[in-house]
């Protein structure tokens, strides 16, 4: 801990070494979770030493997602944070009893994610990944102040209405001045037995938002990738098996190692 009351976030330090995203979206079940489980597990898979804070503090489901059921151990002060596919990881349901509720104010969250930030051993990360709850809520803003280098990833599916919400939950960036490292639009399509590809929930979405947030931001925002509807990933995901490992091939799992390689 420093001087002041405010414990120290590595990760927010001059001369930090790890790039911090968070991952964003306007709403819930668009696959916020599913992407950045799958993108973590394809970047510590290429060799990268990477963490996921899961900080959707309503939704967790990053431990299920990673397969593990493993409670974090103390090391002195420091929380050290179970690993699963290479991954490391700390979520607010490895400190809550069963399937309890999360009913926590905005405060509360605050310090939650403060906690996760400088009070667990994450030693020296390239990538940290923030899995945010859905909306522009008190997190994102607390991801700002604490780690004001994080950048936003925005997941969208190809849906018009869903691509406007999604749009807000990006555009809160130009508040807090943090970078808009690009846009992921999952579920685009499926992929049908005769080749063809059915657009599910609509298309351009991803698009769309990009366009837009880079509009607003007056820069560069790209659409990183789009990622198909896949019931392998789904799959993965409750048996707690991303599919970038167990199905890199799939077009699904290509699409999600592409995006990883471009962060
Ligand atoms: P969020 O974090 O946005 O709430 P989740 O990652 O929990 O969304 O995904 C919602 C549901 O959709 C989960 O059951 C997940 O397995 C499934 N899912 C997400 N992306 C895909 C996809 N590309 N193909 C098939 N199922 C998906």
């Amino acid at each position: 801990r420093g001087d002041s009351d405010e414990p120290v976030i590595p990760f927010a330090q001059p001369g930090s070494m790890t790039r911090v995203y968070a991952v964003a979206s306007g709403k819930g079940g668009v696959g916020k979770s599913s992407v950045t489980v799958n993108l973590a597990a394809a970047m510590a898979d290429k060799g990268l030493s990477v963490g996921v804070v899961d900080a959707d503090i309503y939704g967790h489901s990053v431990p299920r997602m990673l397969g593990t059921d493993e409670k974090p151990t103390k090391v002195d002060d420091m929380i050290m944070p179970p690993q699963s596919h290479g991954v490391k990881l700390i979520s607010i349901g490895m400190f809550t009893p069963g399937n309890t509720p999360v009913v926590w104010r905005g405060p509360m969250l605050h310090r939650a994610l403060q906690q996760f930030l400088a009070d667990v051993f994450w030693g020296d990360l390239d990538i940290l990944l923030l899995d945010l709850p859905p909306g522009t809520g008190d997190i994102a803003i607390s991801v700002a102040q604490l780690i004001p280098n994080a950048e936003l990833l925005v997941v969208t599916t190809p849906q018009q209405a869903a691509s406007e919400v999604a749009e807000r939950a990006g555009a809160i960036s130009l508040q807090t001045r943090q970078r808009l490292a690009g846009v992921i639009e999952n579920m685009s399509w499926m992929d049908m037995p005769d080749g063809s590809r059915m657009d599910l929930f609509g298309s351009g979405g991803g698009q769309i938002v990009a366009d837009s947030l880079a509009k607003s931001v007056g820069g560069n925002v790209p659409l990183l990738g789009q990622i198909p509807i896949d019931t392998r990933l789904r799959e993965g995901g409750d048996a707690g098996m991303p599919l970038v490992l167990s199905e890199p091939e799939s077009s699904a799992g290509a699409a999600l190692r592409a995006v990883a390689e471009k962060l």
